[in-house]
């Protein structure tokens, strides 16, 4: 508990106390008034105080209004009457507090537990200086350093192992409990925690740059873009409460004028009293507070489990997917290439692999990453200029001074380069040097392990349609595609036809449900954009993938897209439950309370009661174990 709820709790107790002590103390008149009085302000001072700032501000009608003219309504009524019951407006306010506390005590704790669970900022890295380690600011680490990384700490920037043997726990990005083995060469993200060995690892990027930055900065977003459901709320707000203030004067004012009229006593009394209670029923708060808690744990519940959603509105599209495009290389399979054979080839397989490793020196496409490994020297950039990659054909680029021109049939044609067909099924990567044809490599990547199951997944899930989409050969795409059972497969397309591909599907399905498009983000952030929602690999994906996505999968995983939206959905029913109930409940005791059939004591258990049940719902949405 913070300090401030243990105020409120004090407060509480104390007005509580005093409210039960008074019923036995024998005074009347003005010291009975003023003692009670007394007990009315400790526990409602600051809703008097918000109402009367509201006012000021013009922002007259909220909820501290109605409690305010409510409990200061029944007080001058019990005044009147000579009655003396005070106790009344006091319990009122008494029980709208300990609702309060009980949500800010829920809501505290569900922004705990995300933040624990998003406790993957890193406070310090260590570099070696003179033979010691040395705690720096991870900010103030420049790329291409070397730090150290101990067990038991979290790994602070994104980088390359150069030293050192260790396992990995990737759970808080992940979500994914086994840890991951790492040894020197391989890449490692910030946000990990180091178990078991030392480790030197050489920054890639700086700490802005780190893909805890880029998850931090996602999850602290999130909160900021509303869903349709959010907005409805704060809309209905707006003009529900003006009216239930109205209906209340009206309540107050019409039935003792006709009964006058009618040559009946008027009973002001009894009518006011009625529209008191009537205004404490209306408070909307159940809603006011459930709903963007229930988005909050939701967006909670799917990062525990590494998956992010960058918005309640994503949350809200994401639960109607009914068609899912893939992307092939890098989403479906692993985009790490192997060198199958060298064919046809005018120079040694060694000189070929050369030329081919240094033309892709500066490409990010997965296809050059394994390219370079194959090779497994180091590169000397020097000896590459005038780079040119052509998204969906391959690169050009002078190596020592002549051309190098590394890519499929496409770039070979534009180039008008004749080059020699592969009979063997793979990715393959023709060479040309100086516009003559050196030969070709035959290079073949696997299957995701999961992503078979993935695809069984989402057709369970509902989902209507897979797609697959991707620039790669036909021939390679289609084994890919049966293997997996994906519907259909459309191959051999360039980035941009890939967005009318996604263009086409949306057409054909408006208004049947949303397209989300999974890729990871080389050549693909267009059509990341142009879908319904955008879904990207987090890990292997680019910078640009983890901007346009709206989702983004920590770990590259893609059982985690059916996870994803099981989620969107569990959550979306909580919202929904929660506003049919809270303004079901809400609508009877209205009617009970315009008709005199229950009193504010009824009324502000109905309040505070729906409000509790509502939260308690709504924290439902953190649990993610069962799906
Ligand atoms: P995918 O849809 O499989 O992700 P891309 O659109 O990224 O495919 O690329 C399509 C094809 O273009 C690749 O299969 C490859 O033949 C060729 N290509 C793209 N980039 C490169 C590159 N850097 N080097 C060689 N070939 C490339
Ligand atoms: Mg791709």
């Amino acid at each position: 508990m913070s300090k401030k709820q243990k105020i409120m709790l004090a407060r509480i107790l104390i007005s509580a106390a005093m409210l039960m002590g008074l019923a036995f103390v024998p005074v009347s008149g003005l010291p009975r008034m003023a003692l009670y009085l007394i007990a009315y302000l400790v526990i409602g001072y600051d809703i008097l105080k918000k109402a009367g700032k509201g006012i000021l501000n013009g922002q007259v009608f909220d909820e501290n209004f109605l409690m305010t003219i409510a409990t200061l309504g029944a007080i001058a009524l019990a005044t009147y009457d000579r009655s003396g019951d005070y106790s009344e407006a006091i319990a009122v306010m008494l029980f709208y507090q300990v609702g309060e506390l009980f949500q800010s005590y829920a809501v505290g704790k569900s922004r705990r537990n995300i933040s624990a669970l998003m406790d993957i900022r890193p406070d310090y890295a260590n570099i070696e200086r003179e033979g010691q380690l040395v705690r720096v600011d991870p900010d103030e680490v420049s790329v291409g350093s070397i730090i150290v990384v101990q067990p038991g700490e979290k790994i602070p920037l994104d980088g390359m192992i150069v030293e050192g043997a260790s396992a990995l726990n990737t759970s808080a990005l992940t979500g994914e409990s086994l840890p991951r083995d790492a040894k020197a060469g391989d890449e490692v993200i910030s946000g990990c925690i180091n178990m078991t060995g030392v480790l030197k690892i050489k920054t890639a990027r700086e700490f802005g740059e780190s893909t805890v930055s880029k998850i931090l900065e996602l999850v602290e977003n999130a909160s900021s873009r509303k869903s349709k459901s959010e907005n409805f709320i704060s809309k209905f707000a707006r003009i529900y409460t003006p009216v239930v203030c109205i209906v209340a004067v009206l309540l107050a004012v019409i039935p003792p004028v006709v009964n006058l009229t009618a040559g009946n006593l008027a009973l002001w009394e009894v009518w006011i009293y009625r529209a008191l209670t009537f205004l404490i029923i209306s408070c909307p708060c159940a809603l006011v507070v459930s709903i963007p808690l229930s988005f909050f744990a939701g967006i909670g519940g799917a990062s525990k489990v590494g998956v992010l959603i960058k918005g309640s509105n994503y949350m809200e599209t994401l639960s109607k997917t009914k068609v899912v495009v893939f992307d092939k290389t890098g989403t479906l399979t692993k985009g790490v290439f192997e060198v199958n054979g060298i064919h046809h080839n005018a120079m040694e397989n060694e000189k070929l692999l050369e030329y081919a490793a240094l033309a892709e020196c500066s490409s990010s496409h997965p296809i050059s990453k394994s390219l370079q490994n194959a090779y497994g020297k180091e590169i000397d950039r020097s000896r590459v200029t005038d780079i040119e990659e052509i998204s969906g054909h391959g690169v050009v680029a002078k190596v020592d001074g002549t051309t190098v021109a590394a890519g499929n049939s496409k770039l070979m044609k534009k180039l008008d380069i004749e080059y020699k067909d592969c009979h063997s099924v793979g990715t393959i990567i023709h060479l040309a040097i100086d516009g003559a044809y050196a030969g070709h490599i035959v290079i073949s990547d696997v299957e995701k392990p999961t992503s078979r199951q993935a695809i069984a997944q989402l057709k369970k899930a509902g989902v209507e349609k897979t797609v697959m989409l991707t620039g790669d050969a036909k021939a390679v795409a289609d084994k890919v595609g049966a293997d997996l059972g994906v519907d259909e497969i459309h191959s051999e397309l360039l980035p941009g036809d890939k967005v009318s591909e996604v263009e086409k599907l949306l057409k054909a399905h408006t208004g049947k449900g949303k397209l989300a498009f999974v890729g990871d983000g080389i050549n693909d952030a267009p059509v990341l954009s142009r879908a319904d929602i955008g879904i990207a690999m987090g890990a292997l994906g680019s910078d640009a993938a983890i901007e346009a996505a709206d989702v983004v999968l920590m770990d590259d995983d893609p059982m985690k897209i059916a996870k994803g939206i099981m989620l969107s959905r569990k959550c979306i029913s909580i919202v929904y439950q929660n506003i049919v109930f809270a303004l079901l409940v809400k609508a009877v005791f209205l009617i009970l309370g315009a008709t005199g059939i229950t009193n504010m004591w009824g009324a502000i258990f109905a309040d505070v009661g729906v409000t509790v049940l509502a939260v308690l719902n709504a924290i439902r949405a953190l649990r993610v174990r069962n799906i």
